[in-house]
């Protein structure tokens, strides 16, 4: 009978419950995960908070926004000391124009960015580490008053600076910029300055990660107290789209495959491959009710960005002015902060940075052979134009399925697969030399 009931229990029960994962950890990416320190994160952090205000409009060069971005750029250089000389930092300048909303007249502002140059000069792709430096109270238009922004966006800039240390020394293919944006709670303005530019630019940027609001694990009304996970906000239809990429998004049922989403699944599959008790969540949207983020800008431009941020929120210590009130202390200061979370978000970011930098370029012209009436799929795709590689992984899931559920490894361009085409999604992503898989691309239909 017992013998029965568990031959009734395994039949029923879902194959992938029983489906072992394997973890393959990049030793030299295991090591880099392992320098992130919570120490060097809460040093940052209360360095931060302890400038009177970051707010975009602050012109205090001794107390306000301006030294906070000196001390930023101080911090780059002192790491840029490790990197021979490829890693720059500076402080860049440019105009905010007057808006009509809360930029009322064209303003000065800046954003810090340190560039890590990619050893191998035919790679032309950046990826992006992203948080915001400035911070605000509850009058967004208050450029003076006290705002110590620990969390919000302190914790997302002692991120990037955390990353820029740890990742000063070593040699990546392609090209990182580690940024710490001003003007998000006015508009984006620092990020849209910088994706304009890039677009301009004819920049090839490849990836941004964003991060803002990721230092605390527990929240306000619901009082969850969690330090185990994080969430990733990734778009659903893109904010760019042409028609033409509209109507394949339609026709192929890519609603749930924009570049952003792989990006997200990327940082999942990356993140929990190397940060031990921690889980990434897919959000299935580009941001949260009444909040946006610095992501968009970059999103708008056409650009693949993602925005990472803390699991629980406590809005007591979001935008809030510093006080006490029934017995309740607002303000967003360091104290309410759980710096070994943080920690952990910063090591999910190194991890899913460092295996970007180093992959080989997308495969190319990813494409999926819809001409017949078959029950198999056939997958073909070019070469990627970056990097070399030892073959490519076709992954493949249920319609029904966030995540990518099987990695067939082939070293051709081209693979057939013994599962219908309509019963399943795939993609393709390019495996390196060294074992680090680019982003995977989801293919066009070979209709003709
Ligand atoms: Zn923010």
């Amino acid at each position: 009978m017992y013998k029965k009931l568990l031959t009734l229990l395994l039949a029923v029960a879902s194959p992938s419950l029983f489906a072992q994962t394997i973890t393959q950890r990049n030793p030299e990416i295991a090591q880099l995960v392992s320098e992130v320190s919570s120490d060097s994160l809460e040093n940052y952090v209360r360095t931060l908070a302890s400038f009177t205000s970051r707010h975009t409009l602050n012109r205090d060069e001794k107390n306000g926004m301006p030294a906070a971005q000196r001390y930023v750029l101080n911090k780059f250089n002192e790491f840029a000391k490790q990197s021979g000389g490829r890693m720059t930092a500076e402080i860049e300048n440019f105009t905010i124009p007057a808006d009509g909303r809360r930029i009322t007249e064209d303003s000065p502002a800046a954003n810090v960015i340190a560039t890590l140059k990619g050893t191998n000069p035919a790679d032309d792709r950046i990826f992006v580490i992203s948080g915001h430096m400035d911070s605000r109270n509850k009058n967004v238009m208050d450029a003076d008053g006290i705002a110590p922004g620990a969390n919000d966006d302190g914790s997302g800039t002692a991120a990037v600076i955390e990353l820029a240390r740890v990742l000063a020394k070593k040699e990546f293919s392609a090209t990182i910029l580690f940024v710490t944006f001003t003007g998000e709670e006015e508009g984006l303005k620092g990020a849209t300055y910088l994706a304009d530019k890039a677009k301009e630019m004819g920049w090839n940027i490849a990836g941004v990660l964003n991060n803002d609001i990721i230092g605390n694990s527990n929240s306000s009304e619901t009082l969850i107290s969690d330090n185990l996970k994080m969430r990733v906000f990734s778009e659903t239809i893109p904010a760019f789209e042409t028609e033409q990429m509209s109507r394949q998004r339609a026709y192929t049922n890519a609603e749930n495959d924009s570049k952003s989403r792989q990006l997200a699944r990327y940082i999942k599959e990356v993140g929990e491959r190397y940060v031990d008790q921690f889980e990434v969540k897919l959000i299935y949207r580009s941001d949260r009710f009444l909040r946006g983020g610095d992501q968009t800008a970059f999103a708008r431009n056409g650009f693949t960005a993602v925005r990472m941020s803390e699991m629980n929120e406590n809005f007591y210590h979001q935008h809030e002015n510093v006080r006490v009130e029934n017995g309740i202390q607002y303000g967003d200061l360091p104290e309410f902060m759980d710096f070994e979370y943080l920690r952990k978000v910063s090591a999910v970011n190194l991890a899913s940075l460092s295996s970007l930098a180093n992959s080989a370029g997308v495969p190319e012209e990813v494409q999926i052979d819809v001409r017949g009436l078959t029950n198999k799929s056939i997958l073909l795709w070019k070469a990627p134009k970056i990097g070399k590689v030892k073959g490519y992984y076709v992954l493949m899931r249920e319609t029904s399925s966030p995540m990518w559920e099987r990695k067939f490894f082939t070293t051709e361009a081209t693979l057939t697969l013994p599962y219908s085409k309509d019963n399943y999604f795939f993609a393709v992503q390019s495996v390196a030399e060294d074992g680090e898989e680019s982003m995977a691309v989801f293919p066009s239909p070979l209709s003709r």
